[in-house]
């Protein structure tokens, strides 16, 4: 089965060839660790600069230790060896990009889920971070990307009808009193704003 680490890792890039014969242990940061290893190359399209399509060739490679999630209890890297490559018609020089992990990132998207999946449970982005072999602001950050995405867009979510009202939520509330409000016809809550001063929600509408 030659895609054996890929579907182990989940991580499926078809420009990624994983070195099955490979896989060795070491301490990374005073635990043992398994580090797996890959090349990533294809034929760009374009340049990303100046968006010429010809006259782009290989030009060496780049080493990156991706972080991966745990394999049997152990932390996990991926050794990514990726393609460098050179624009002649601008002279500048680029690097393979993979869906795999974002630009200048070393967490693999699929780490960053299993994150996401975590943040439903009620522990503490510390335990978290310790958990996933990231840092509290790696956590962090993550948090913050999936909040963007739950908020409310106003210009096109908003129902016709609203209804709301106030109530006491938690002790770290200024005024003590968050506002809630629901589309009127259908009762679905819609949002909960940690105040209720006018101030705060001019700011927020
Ligand atoms: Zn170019």
């Amino acid at each position: 089965m030659s895609n054996i680490t890929e579907i182990l890792l989940q991580l499926k890039d078809k420009n990624i060839t994983f070195d099955h014969e490979n896989i060795s242990e070491y301490v990374i940061r005073h635990k043992k660790s398994l580090v797996l290893y890959g090349k990533l190359t294809y034929t760009p399209d374009c340049c990303p600069n100046c968006h010429a399509t010809n006259g782009i060739v290989k030009n060496g490679t780049r080493q990156s230790r991706l972080s991966l999630c745990q394999i049997s209890g152990l932390n996990a890297y991926l050794s990514l060896t990726k393609q460098r490559f050179y624009c002649k018609s601008c002279q500048s020089s680029f690097t393979a990009e993979t869906p795999i992990v974002d630009k200048y990132c070393f967490i693999t998207n699929r780490l960053k889920q299993k994150i996401m999946d975590t943040l439903a449970e009620t522990i503490s982005e510390t335990y978290i971070a310790k958990q996933h072999n990231v840092s509290v602001h790696t956590v962090r950050r993550i948090v913050d990307k999936v909040s963007s995405t739950l908020k409310v867009n106003h210009n096109t979510q908003l129902p016709q009808h609203l209804c709301f009202d106030e109530f006491k939520s938690v002790k770290s509330s200024d005024s003590a009193m968050s506002f809630i409000y629901c589309d009127a016809l259908t009762h679905q809550l819609i949002d909960v704003v940690h105040d209720r001063k006018s101030s705060t929600l001019l700011d927020y509408f």
